[in-house]
C-alpha cells in the first residue's frame, strides 16, 4: 500500500486525507499544533468560546459539488444544524443605518428608502447580487486536467456569474462605492472589505448570503474541523499533533519522507504540503522549486497585496439584541498597527448561545490590516513586553469606543484575548500573518497555480494560496486536488 505523509492538518491537509484514505492510501497527518483545523479554529478564554474562521460556509445549499465535497470529508451532513445568517451586515454613519439583509428585497427597500435618486444603481446591484449567486468554486477536478467539455459545463453553470464579471469585474470596492451618491451607501460598501479588493467580491460574498449558501454550521469552525478530522479517522488516517515537519528529505527528483524537528524520520512514497506555501519553500524545500505562478505573486510585493486582523474579543454581562449581527461604526481617531481608523465592527455569536455563560454573550472586533501593519507588528514582536502592552492598549480603546456607541454596555464589558497578525504565523507558519491568500485586484488578478512541484515527482501541494482569494471552500479544493493527482498517477 502506497504511503502518503501529508504536511499540515488545517482543512487542505485534511480534506486531501480523507479522500487518499477513501482512495485505499495509507495516509499520515503531521500537524505543528496541538489540535487540527489551522486557521479554522477556535479557544476557550474565562468560559466563553472565541470562534475564529466561519462568518459564512460557502457550500452549503445543497445540489452543488462543493456541498457534496463538504459532506464527504464529514463538514457538513445530515447531523449538522445550520445558523442561517439573517443578516450580512450593518453599516452606521452619521445616525443613519444601512443593512444587508439575507432577504435582499428588504436590503433594496432599506436603500431605496435611505437614497430615491439611487434607485438606478441600487436595482441594478441588486439584480446582479441575485446572479451572483450562483458563484460555486469548481471542485470536481484540477483545472489544468479539465477538458473542453468540462469547461463548457463549468461556464453554462456559471453563465449568470459572466455577466456579473462583465459589469463589475474591472473596478475595485471603492469605484463601486462611488457609483452611489448616498454617503451611507458609499460608507457601507467600503467598510465591509479591506482596501482595494475587487467590487465583483462584494456582490459574491453578499450573494453567498442571500442565495443561501454561505450559512454557519453550528458548533462553529473549531468543532467543523474535528469532524473532519473523526471522518479521517474513521477512514484509518493518523494524526500527529504537536509534530511539526522540518524539512522534506530529497533524493535527486524525488522525496524519500520527512525529517520532524523532534529529529524523527518518517518515509512515504507522496508527500502532500499543506502548510503555509511561501513556507514550504523557505523551510521545507529549496526555493528553486516554487512554481513560477507562486513566485511572480510573492515577490510582486506592491501589486499582490495580503491582509490580516487585529481581533478583540470581549465579554458581555448580559445578552442584548441591539448587538445581534456584524456592525460598523464611526469612531474617534486610533491607531492600530500603522493605520488610523474611524470606524470600526462588532460581531456577536448570538446564534451561538453555548459559546457564552447563560445571560451573558461574546463579541469580536476585527481590524483589517495590511503587510505594513505585519511589519509593525513583526518588529514590536520582538519585544514581548512591549508587543503585549500595545496590543493591550489597542483593545482598552476600542472598548472604550464600543462604549461611546452603546452606552448600555457600561460597567457591563471587559476584554478577554487579544491577537495580532503575528499569531497567525505564529501558530501555522503564515506568510506576513495573512489568513486568507493573495487579494484579487483590479491591477493583479491572481494567479491560479497547479498543485505539482516540477523537478520533484512525488510531492503535491495543497493549501488555499494556491487560489486567491483563499478561504475555506479553495483549501477543501485545493486538498481534493492533491488527492485526485495521486489517486490518477499513472504509474500507481
Ligand atoms: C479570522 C478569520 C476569519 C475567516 N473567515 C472565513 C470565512 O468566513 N469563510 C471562509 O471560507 N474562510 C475564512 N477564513 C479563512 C480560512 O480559515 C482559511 O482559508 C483556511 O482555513 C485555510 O486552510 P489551509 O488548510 O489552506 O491552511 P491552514 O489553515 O493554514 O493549515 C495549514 C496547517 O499546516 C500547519 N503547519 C504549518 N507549518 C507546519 C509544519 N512545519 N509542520 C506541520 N504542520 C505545519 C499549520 O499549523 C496548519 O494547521 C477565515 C480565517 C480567519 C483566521
Amino acid at each position: 500500500m502506497k504511503m502518503v505523509a501529508i504536511i499540515g492538518g488545517g482543512i487542505s491537509g485534511m480534506t486531501a486525507g480523507v479522500l487518499l484514505q477513501k482512495a485505499g492510501f495509507k495516509t499520515e497527518i503531521y500537524e505543528k499544533n496541538a489540535l487540527p483545523g489551522g486557521q479554522c479554529t477556535g479557544w476557550k478564554r474565562e468560559g466563553y468560546f472565541i470562534d475564529n474562521c466561519i462568518h459564512w460556509l460557502t457550500g452549503t445549499r445543497a445540489g452543488s459539488a462543493l456541498n457534496e465535497l463538504w459532506k464527504e470529508i464529514g463538514a457538513l451532513g445530515e447531523e449538522v444544524e445550520l445558523y442561517e445568517k439573517e443578516m450580512f451586515f450593518s453599516s452606521k454613519l452619521n445616525g443613519q443605518v444601512l443593512t444587508f439583509w439575507r432577504d435582499k428585497e428588504r436590503t433594496r427597500r432599506e436603500m431605496l428608502a435611505l437614497s430615491p435618486e439611487d434607485e438606478k444603481e441600487i436595482n441594478k446591484l441588486m439584480k446582479y447580487v441575485s446572479m451572483a449567486e450562483t458563484m460555486t468554486v469548481p471542485v470536481e477536478k484540477p483545472f489544468d486536467a479539465m477538458n473542453p467539455i468540462d469547461f463548457i459545463k463549468l461556464g453554462k453553470s456559471m453563465k449568470a456569474m459572466g455577466k456579473v464579471m462583465k459589469e463589475y469585474g474591472n473596478m475595485d470596492i471603492n469605484e463601486l462605492a462611488m457609483r452611489f451618491k448616498h454617503p451611507l451607501i458609499r460608507r457601507a460598501i467600503i467598510d465591509y472589505m479591506p482596501r482595494g479588493y475587487q467590487a465583483y467580491a462584494f456582490l459574491v460574498s453578499y450573494g453567498t448570503v442571500t442565495g443561501g449558501n454561505g450559512d454557519i454550521p453550528k458548533g462553529g469552525s473549531l468543532a467543523m474541523s474535528l469532524r473532519i478530522a473523526e471522518k479521517y479517522k474513521e477512514y484509518g488516517g493518523v494524526i500527529h499533533t504537536n509534530a511539526s515537519v522540518k524539512t522534506i528529505i530529497l533524493n535527486g527528483k524525488k522525496a524519500e519522507g520527512i525529517l520532524l524537528e523532534n529529529g524523527k524520520k518518517a518515509e512515504a512514497d507522496y508527500i502532500v504540503c499543506a502548510c503555509d506555501m511561501d513556507y514550504t519553500f523557505r523551510k521545507l524545500l529549496p526555493e528553486k522549486y516554487m512554481p513560477k505562478g507562486l513566485k511572480k505573486m510573492y515577490v510582486n510585493r506592491e501589486k499582490y497585496l495580503v491582509s490580516s486582523g487585529f481581533q478583540i474579543a470581549y465579554a458581555v454581562n448580559g445578552v442584548f439584541s441591539e448587538l445581534t449581527g456584524t456592525r460598523v461604526f464611526s469612531c474617534s481617531e486610533m491607531i492600530v498597527g500603522m493605520q488610523k481608523v474611524q470606524s470600526m465592527s462588532v460581531q456577536s455569536y448570538d446564534y451561538e448561545p453555548d459559546f457564552a455563560p447563560e445571560g451573558k454573550m461574546i463579541l469580536q472586533t476585527n481590524f483589517s490590516q495590511s503587510e505594513d501593519d505585519y511589519k509593525y507588528w513583526e518588529s514590536l514582536y520582538m519585544d514581548k513586553e512591549t508587543y503585549n502592552i500595545r496590543k493591550q492598549e489597542i483593545a482598552k480603546q476600542a472598548m472604550e469606543r464600543i462604549i461611546d456607541e452603546y452606552p448600555f454596555l457600561a460597567g457591563k464589558i471587559h476584554v478577554i484575548d487579544v491577537w495580532s497578525p503575528m499569531t497567525y504565523t505564529r501558530y501555522c507558519n503564515s506568510y506576513k500573518g495573512a489568513y486568507m491568500s493573495f487579494v484579487t485586484t483590479k491591477q493583479a488578478k491572481s494567479i491560479t497555480v497547479p498543485g505539482i512541484v516540477k523537478g520533484i515527482d512525488n510531492v503535491m501541494l495543497a493549501s488555499q494560496w494556491l487560489m486567491g482569494p483563499g478561504g475555506l471552500p479553495t483549501a477543501a479544493a485545493m486538498g481534493k486536488f492533491a488527492a485526485w493527482r495521486i489517486i490518477n498517477r499513472k504509474d500507481r
